[in-house]
């Protein structure tokens, strides 16, 4: 499959891994919008959130413990947004789903 995140995770194209398990991948987004910018993946291909059903959603549930220890070890004690962009009104512009975790100052407004 021609899939940029299925290659990160395969360690077909490098990446600034931050965090790991049996579920998940973590690695830095390429163009951070915060001074953190983490992005967790599953190492299920998903296309996007819109394939979370019954039969994998324990991948969404391993992203989700892993993102308050991404925030520890990155110092976001003040905070942080998690966020997941879902097909083209929201500008998915990666087709394998992803969870952005922005933090490290006073993020902006919010979100919807
Ligand atoms: P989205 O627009 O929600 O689909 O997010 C995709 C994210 O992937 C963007 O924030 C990109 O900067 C990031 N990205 C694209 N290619 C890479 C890469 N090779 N390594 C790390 N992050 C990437």
């Amino acid at each position: 499959m021609d899939c940029l995140f299925c290659k990160i995770i395969a360690g077909e194209i490098p990446s600034s891994k931050v965090y790991e398990n049996e579920y998940v991948y973590a690695f830095r987004d390429i163009a951070p919008q915060a001074p953190v910018h983490v992005l967790i993946v599953p190492k299920m291909h998903l296309s996007s959130a819109d394939e979370i059903n019954g039969e994998n959603s324990v991948y969404v549930a391993k992203i989700f413990e892993a993102v308050p220890e991404i925030a520890k070890a990155e110092g976001l004690a003040e905070g942080y947004r998690v966020i997941t962009n879902c097909g083209k009104h929201a500008c998915q512009s990666v087709s394998h789903l992803h969870f952005h975790v922005l933090g490290g100052k006073q993020l902006e407004g919010q979100m919807g």
